[in-house]
């Protein structure tokens, strides 16, 4: 980690502190892994910590360590704004500007605390005081247990913590299938089960506790919604609000369908579009060396990893599909010339 960084945060938080730990819109598994392994631990260090998320996060998240501690920005607005008014530090975890904390935004950007960034997404925004920022990483979550770590407080990492952070790294993986040719986080990984987790049965929480609804979907998005254009190594996925409705659909139902566009052989570019109350969200999955993150940026506003983006498009559903479809000949070349 970088050095001079830490030693201010190390000096920082050597007194008690009141810290308010974040994590972006539409939480996923590494953004509450990542915060509630950082909230453990404070806790554990004797600070008054609150974790604030600005909605909620899907239910197979539910089952983490201290997850009924989090606060949620969009149900209990005014005890977070008081948090946030009286914070000395706050952690931005799993984001890189803080446009990704959605409604929360402004009462962050307006607060007087320290703003300390823990990531692994590419050009963090100059919002923060301290940087932590890796890309060659698997999670923040692992960022986390560095942190800690070279605070000196490896062994603080208990069972609970260790879950967390595990948790964080098997979602923004795939589970150890992507953003994970680094020998360190296996060696990580390693030491979370020497601190007694079960890896097993964090399998069976995040990934076997589909609701029917959300298993048929998935089923009808494949069968019905995928359309497949080779000529461009891409295959996306479309549903309306309908669509979603049909299936009763709940938060972080539509989690990981992007990916099964890419689990066909030559395809190099897979993208989800999904009809919210008035925002299409956009997710976009990648092979190799071909990257979404630009595509995301450059044609929605949005970002993320090389291999997994991002993004919030406030035109119709069939407008946004369109300015998918159409800028693709514009990438011909490089989507047929991936490794
Ligand atoms: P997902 O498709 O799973 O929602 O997001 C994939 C990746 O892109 C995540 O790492 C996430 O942090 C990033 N991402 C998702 N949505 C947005 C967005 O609206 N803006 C930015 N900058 N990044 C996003
Ligand atoms: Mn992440």
């Amino acid at each position: 980690m970088q050095k001079e960084e830490l030693t201010n945060i190390i000096n920082l938080l050597s007194t008690p502190r009141k810290i308010v730990i974040t994590a972006h819109t539409n939480p996923d598994g590494d953004a509450i892994g990542s915060g509630l392994a950082m909230y453990g631990y404070l806790q554990k260090k004797g600070h008054d910590v609150m974790f604030m998320i600005p909605d909620p996060d899907p239910e197979f998240l539910h089952w983490m360590p201290f997850h009924s501690l989090i606060m949620v920005y969009r149900d209990q607005q005014e005890l977070c704004l008081e948090a946030i008014k009286k914070a000395e530090v706050i952690f931005c975890l799993d984001y890189n500007s803080l446009g990704r904390l959605g409604r929360a935004e402004e009462p962050v950007r307006n607060s007087n605390a320290a703003k300390i960034l823990i990531d692994h997404h590419r050009d963090p925004a100059p919002d923060f005081d301290y940087i932590l920022s890796i890309i060659e990483t698997s999670s923040t979550s692992e960022l986390v247990y560095d942190f800690i770590s070279a605070c000196g407080d490896a062994e603080m990492i208990d069972q609970d913590i260790a879950a967390c952070i595990y948790a964080g790294i098997i979602t923004d993986t795939g589970s150890f299938s992507y953003s994970c040719n680094y020998e360190k986080t296996y060696l990580i990984t390693a030491d979370l089960y020497r601190k007694g987790i079960d890896g097993e049965h964090i399998h069976r929480h995040v990934y076997d506790t589909y609701s029917e609804g959300r298993l048929r979907l998935l089923g009808y998005s494949i069968s019905e919604k995928l359309v497949v254009l080779k000529e461009y190594h891409t295959a996306y996925i479309y549903l309306s609000k309908e669509d979603l409705d049909r299936f009763n659909y709940q938060v972080g139902d539509t989690e990981d369908i992007v990916n099964y566009g890419l689990s066909v052989a030559g395809i190099n570019l897979a993208a989800l579009f999904t009809e919210r109350d008035g925002v299409v969200r956009i997710s976009l999955r990648s092979k190799g060396n071909f990257s979404v993150n630009d595509i995301a940026r450059k044609y929605f506003n949005g970002g993320g990893h090389v291999n997994a983006a991002g993004a919030n498009s406030t035109i119709s559903l069939e407008e946004t599909v369109r300015i998918f479809v159409e800028m693709l000949p514009d990438y011909k070349e490089k989507l047929t010339s991936v490794y």
